[in-house]
């Protein structure tokens, strides 16, 4: 409702220069393995983005973000939330697989960071949930919050500032509750209060 149109346009050219990224320290293991390049998936029109770190193999191979298990988790924080997954915009900082889903570096964040940063004004968004410490960091940083802020303390916070239009609430990442059951209580605390914040405004 009241957002820009145009959206779809504005972000099949995000996608196509991504796809020609041959500059990118991932384009090489991409096309090597005949990986796609994961964009976002969603509702161009969403007032729920989600950020998650990069694709995993089972993205890397679709072309689609939280396919895998981090995805099914996902997937079950949607529902115990009563929200729906396909009305928001699902997405990553970094855009391509870093081999053997090791951390992505600053140099990718930097490199891949710009595309996330147009499509957030594309889809205007007014909660962007981000899962797991890049990605947190990634924005508040931006937002000049701080640095370096541990997830463990900080999910489930909410940020906003007078020139924000969006409010940022960091969360942990899905994968996290694979090797921690405990987090998932976490997750999905975290994730009702994000609807909460929608429902506000
Ligand atoms: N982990 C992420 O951070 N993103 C995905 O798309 C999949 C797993």
């Amino acid at each position: 409702m009241g957002k820009t149109p145009g959206k779809t346009e504005k972000l099949k050219k995000i996608k196509k220069e991504i796809v020609e990224l041959t500059d990118s320290p991932l384009y090489e293991y991409r096309s090597g393995n005949d990986y796609f390049p994961v964009i976002g998936e969603g509702s161009h029109n969403a007032d729920l983005m989600v950020v998650g770190e990069a694709p995993g193999k089972n993205e890397a191979l679709t072309g689609r973000p939280f396919c895998g298990r981090a995805g099914k988790v996902l997937d079950e924080m949607f529902q115990k939330a009563g929200m729906k997954r396909e009305e928001a915009y699902v997405t990553n900082i970094v855009k391509d697989r870093p081999p053997e889903n090791r951390d992505p570096t600053p140099e990718e964040i930097n490199l891949y960071g710009p595309f996330l940063d147009r499509q957030i004004k594309i889809i205007e968004p007014v909660v962007i949930a981000t899962l797991g410490r890049f990605s947190a960091n990634y924005m508040l940083e931006k937002f000049s919050f701080g640095e370096n802020f541990s997830i463990s303390k900080i999910h489930g916070k909410i940020y906003k500032k007078e020139d924000m239009n969006f409010k940022i609430i960091p969360i942990f990442h899905p994968a996290a509750s694979i090797y921690s059951p405990e987090r998932k209580t976490d997750l999905i605390e975290d994730f009702k209060k994000v609807k909460k914040e929608l429902r506000t405004g």
